[in-house]
């Protein structure tokens, strides 16, 4: 696996929570990837084990979160796994994707360029450069 593109840190207002919680930072990272989808979930998982992600509630504050948004283009649909992620359309995934690769198709729904200027951007803030912050 190797990790051939990073988007920037974005600082993020919650969405989606009832309670008001801290901001989060976002990011986006494009890998080359040997693995099937299932296993790169499963590798997802064990960073955020390893980072020592709780799991309370749903949208409860999360210490860590790792989605796969995407997987080339497939559409997986499988109990464990839905990609492209149900989020994917959230704007702080559209931005960072785009700082990717503005013309990347999201299977079913667009390009990632048009689909970011039909959404809202305010309470998304760049934070700094991956590379800066690692
Ligand atoms: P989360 O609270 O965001 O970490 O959600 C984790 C749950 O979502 C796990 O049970 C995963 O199996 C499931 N899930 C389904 N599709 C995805 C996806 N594309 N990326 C990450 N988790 C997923």
């Amino acid at each position: 696996m190797r990790v051939s593109g990073t988007s920037k840190v974005y600082e993020t207002v919650p969405v989606e929570v009832e309670e008001e919680q801290p901001d989060y930072l976002n990011c986006v990272v494009e890998l080359e990837c040997g693995l099937p989808a299932v296993e790169l979930l499963r590798y997802c998982q064990g960073i955020e084990a390893a980072l020592g992600r709780e799991r309370g509630e749903a949208k409860a504050p999360r210490t860590v979160d790792l989605d796969v948004l995407l997987f080339g283009g497939e559409k997986i649909d499988a109990p464990e796994l839905r990609v492209p992620h149900g989020g994917v359309m959230r704007a702080f995934n559209l931005v960072g994707l785009a700082d990717l690769d503005a013309e990347l198709y999201i299977p079913q729904r667009g390009r990632v360029g048009e689909l970011l200027a039909g959404v809202e951007g305010r309470g998304i803030k760049a934070f700094g450069e991956a590379e800066e912050l690692c």
